[in-house]
């Protein structure tokens, strides 16, 4: 059997009952981070997951180049994700009621919100406005893409304005900040849902705290930016264990959508 090294605790675990354990480590707790595919896998109902605009992709408009062009960059994220963006946005059942929901992923471009992101996310709300069905985001992101310059950071206010018509259509709207979600997505659609659930060690701010550290030159909390701080001071609602997390979910929808949530054939 395959062992591996968890990455905290460093002790040998089994691979099987690491990926069983959908990637916590069995020894201590810790949360490794899922790709969106295994979040869908771990969330939805088996077989409920219908994915929307899949094949939206960046397109390289400021002809944008660091130590690479952005078209080589996005080439390279799509290889090692295996998805053409940072997000999945569809719809599924989660024990039997229906819901938008998107995931992002932190192997593309580090989760980075550029025009497809922010798109992506406006077909979700608008699929919900029409089918008066909740949303649900995973989030995981370092923040606005900065190959895309202006345009990405416009994507806070287009994601905002489009939780803000959901509010205004009474629909439901979820988060669930996963390890670690900072910059532009933090200071947009991430703080506004109705109830934000996260994961214990999830890192979840605007700046990190190595950044925060430099600029006012002193010494910050050890547990800054942390799940369990961030319930200490309000900015979140509900620290879950992954293996909660659809229980979770189940419980906001029924409870928010009067529907009575049905056991599943989950994987
Ligand atoms: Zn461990």
């Amino acid at each position: 059997m395959e062992k591996i090294t968890c990455k905290k605790c460093k002790k040998t675990i089994n691979e099987n009952d690491f990926y069983q354990n959908l990637k916590v480590c069995p020894k201590c707790g810790f949360h490794d981070i899922m790709n969106a595919r295994e979040r869908i896998l771990s969330t939805a109902d088996m077989g409920s997951f219908v994915e929307f605009a899949e094949n939206i992709t960046s397109v390289d408009f400021l002809n944008f180049y660091d130590l690479k062009s952005y078209n080589e960059r996005l080439s390279e994220a799509k290889q090692k994700s295996g998805l053409n963006e940072a997000i999945i946005t569809g719809e599924a059942t989660i024990k039997g009621i229906r819901t938008s929901i998107c995931v992002m992923d932190f192997n593309f471009m580090g989760g980075s919100m550029g025009s497809v992101v922010g798109e992506k996310i406006k077909i979700a709300v608008e699929n919900s406005i029409s089918k008066k069905i909740p949303l649900i985001i995973f989030t995981a992101s370092g923040g606005a893409r900065m190959q895309e310059g202006i345009i990405s950071l416009m994507q806070m206010a287009k994601t905002v304005s489009c939780i803000n018509r959901l509010k205004e259509n009474n629909i439901p709207y979820f988060c669930v900040i996963t390890h670690p979600t900072t910059g532009g997505v933090s200071a947009s659609f991430a703080t506004i849902a109705d109830i934000i659930i996260t994961e214990p060690g999830a890192l979840f701010c605007f700046a990190g705290p190595r950044v925060v550290e430099q600029t006012i030159k002193k010494e910050i909390p050890q547990d800054f930016g942390l799940a369990q701080r961030n319930l200490k001071n309000g900015q979140v609602d509900i620290i879950a264990q992954r293996k909660e997390i659809n229980e979770v979910l189940a419980l906001l929808l029924s409870l928010f959508t009067g529907q009575i949530p049905k056991e599943e054939n989950k994987i």
